[in-house]
Formats: structure tokens, sequence, C-alpha cells
């Protein structure tokens, strides 16, 4: 016998016909000598309705309260859930997050799990239960509801499966799998089988979303098999894991990133401590900088410039403007029209070009890079926000066709 942890994400579970579809799937698999713990987030964007109802009275309240609003929406779920397993004539216990046993830190909106404790949940299933476990939450050491930040399910069923040592770990969800392109944007997007965790870890901080990129963490740290897979059709899905097969394979992914901004300071003196002190400034104000660029400098002047996730644009132009003009600068800009495309693959440690390929399919496509950055496993440009759909395009053609 297995025991398998299978998550379900809100739109899998947005109505009543789709909470009776889990609910068969989750008993088929049942039904077939697993135990099986079922980890739900809230039904369709009900958190997002949460979070107006919230703004409607208080923008400005307080983290436990918003963790208490936001943690009803998974109670809603695993209720109704633990219901339609009832109705196939299966036994069922659905428990909140600290029921279940999942103890946090108390940063409210982005706990940390800091440990699970599945006597609960273990109790359940040796009396012959289908465990529907709230995704998404915990509760601090003082006992307060917390969450664990927007997506936050994932790593609740990572948690679990870790835990308890499960034998396999499904994350079902709206699409087939993890796409070579976004599959809506590009149309010969391929589903792949296997992902190993590092490429998928890039893929998920690149914007793939399709799983959180803690829940990939967590499941990279315990070793836990993951597969993604759709509740609708339940095709053959992409597993996550250490090691793939795949190795030929030069590039997993293509992935888009909007969700940035570039700044660049002119002209500030050529001596050294200048990037330190601006750097060490944004860090104290918790602002990660991604790609840096740096000019050779003429004379006693260079211009540095960087990225930074867009919502934390202007926070780094104030935290830097008063530095730089004070050291010599001429000027600080803040360009948010722009784009971050990168292409991931464990094989690029292995083979020359891949860059230059990446690079002739923009410029084929007369697509200016403005920006370079490169790992192990990702080459990120960064290119003009008007181009992004096109620069994927014109790249996912020169790797996949
Ligand atoms: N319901 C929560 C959210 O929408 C958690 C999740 O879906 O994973 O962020
Ligand atoms: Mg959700």
């Amino acid at each position: 016998m297995s025991l398998i942890v299978q998550k379900f994400g809100g739109t899998s579970v947005a109505d009543a016909e789709r909470v009776m579809n889990v609910a068969r799937i989750v008993t088929d698999t049942y039904a077939k000598g697993n135990d099986v713990v079922v980890v739900v987030s809230a039904q369709g964007d009900f958190t997002d309705v949460l979070v107006d109802k919230q703004m409607e009275i208080n923008p400005k309240a307080s983290k436990r309260e918003q963790d208490m609003l936001l943690a009803a929406g998974e109670q809603i779920s695993i209720a109704l859930l633990a219901m339609a397993i009832e109705k196939l004539g299966y036994h069922a216990t659905s428990l909140l997050g600290w029921q279940a046993g999942f103890n946090t830190s108390s940063a409210h909106t982005a706990a940390r799990i800091k440990s699970v404790d599945p006597s609960r949940i273990q109790e359940a299933i040796d009396r012959r239960n289908i465990v529907v476990v709230a995704g998404f939450q915990g509760v601090n050491k003082r006992g307060d509801i917390t969450t664990l930040g927007r997506g936050g399910s994932d790593t609740s069923a990572v948690a679990i499966a870790a835990a308890m040592h499960a034998d396999l770990c499904q994350i079902y969800t709206d699409v087939e799998g993890v796409f070579t392109a976004d599959p809506r944007k590009v149309e010969n997007a391929k589903k792949l089988d296997e992902i190993s965790y590092d490429e998928m870890l890039e893929l998920a901080t690149l914007g793939a979303q399709v799983l959180n990129n803690r829940s990939v963490e967590m499941a990279k740290k315990y070793n836990i098999e993951l597969e993604v897979l759709s509740s609708l059709t339940q095709a053959p899905g992409t597993i996550v894991k250490e090691k793939t097969k795949m190795e030929k394979m030069l590039i997993s992914g293509v992935a888009k990133d909007t969700e940035v901004a570039r700044i660049s300071v002119k002209g500030v003196p050529n001596t050294p401590g200048i990037a330190f002190k601006m750097f060490s400034r944004l860090a104290k104000k918790g602002i990660n900088v991604d790609i840096i660029l740096q000019s050779i400098g003429q004379h006693d002047k260079k211009d540095i410039s960087f990225t930074v996730a867009k919502s934390h644009g202007q926070a780094a132009v104030d935290a830097l403007e008063d530095y730089v003009i004070s050291h010599g600068a001429s000027e600080i800009l803040l360009d948010e029209d722009v784009a971050k495309i990168s292409i991931v693959g464990a094989g690029m440690e292995s083979h020359a070009g891949v860059a230059a390929k990446m690079f002739e399919a923009l410029y084929e496509a007369q697509i200016n890079i403005r920006m370079i950055s490169t790992s192990e496993i990702k080459i990120s440009v960064l290119i003009n926000a008007d181009d992004a759909d096109a620069a994927v395009r014109a790249i996912h053609r020169k790797f996949f066709d």
C-alpha cells in the first residue's frame, strides 16, 4: 500500500461539479488500495474575493486579521470536498491547518512551516478515512492562525508528503503539466515528461507559475517526487525530481517575466566602494537586485544599471537618489517597460553555443537586447516589454521546432 498526497488548486474545486470531480479522483486512488491525503486551496478566486472584502473595510488591516480572513477560504473547500467524498460512499475527515499539525513561524501572511506533526492525519488514515487538509495555513506558537503566502497550498502538500514519507505527491492543476513555454502564448509549446528540481526552481521564479517555488525548494530538500497534472483530463503530467533522463535536452523551457524594472545610474565616480555602497543601501531596504551591468567607464565616471522587481522600482530609486546624486551621478532612471526572457536547461552546462543560439533568435526577430545575465543552467536577457511575447516565440521556435 502506498501513501499518496494529492493537492488540488482553486480552479480544480471551483464549483460543485468540480468538487465532485475531485472527489472521484481521490476515491479512485483510495479504491486502488492507497492511503490518501488531499490538500485543497480555496475555491476559484475566493481568496481574491476575501482580499477585496478586506480592502473595502481597511486596506491597512493588521496581518493577524488578514490571516484570520484569508484562511477561511480553505475551510470551505475542505468541508465541501469531505462531503463530496462521503456522498460517494467513503469516509472522509477534513482538517484545518492547525488540526493537521502545521506549526509555523509568526510572520503573518508569509509564515514559514517549522514542523508538521501528522499524528491527527495518521489517526484518521488508520480509521480508513480519506483525509482532506486545508492548504496555505497553519498556527503559530501562540495558537494564532497564520498563512504561508499566496499560492502556499503547494507547499502545504509537499510538507505533508515530507513529514509522512509519502510515496508520491501529485499537484493537480488546470494545465497538463510543465510546458516548454506558456501554451496559451506559444502554439508549439510541448509538455515535458520530466524536469529537475533545479530547472523547475528557475522556471518557477521566472514566472512559469505552475508550482509555487517554495514548494519546489522543499521537494528538493526532502527529495519528494512531484507530479504536476490536470484534474480535468488526468493525462500523465510532468514529473519533477532530482535527476532526469533527458540529458540530451538542451533547454527545458522559455520563460517570461514582466514584473521587472530597470534602474540606470549615470555617471557615478569610477572609484572603489561605489557599488558596495549602492547595493548595501538596497539590501537594507530588503530590495533584491537581479541583473547588474556596469559600463567600462570613461574618464573618471561609469554607469551602473540593474533590475529589481517592478514593485520595488520606485523604492529602489528613493533609496539611492540622494546618495548617487550627491556623489556626482548625472541622473538615475527608472524604466518599467521591460521584460526578462530566460531559457533554462540543465543541458547548457555541457553544451557550447546555447547563448549564441538564443541571441540569434532575437536578432532574427529584430529584438534588441538591453542586458544579459547567465548562470549554470539559465540565460536571461532584458528587452522592451512590447517585444516579450515575440521574443518567447522566436526563441522557442529556434530550440524546439
Ligand atoms: N488560496 C490561496 C491563494 O489563492 C492559497 C493557494 O491557492 O495555494 O493564494
Ligand atoms: Mg488560490
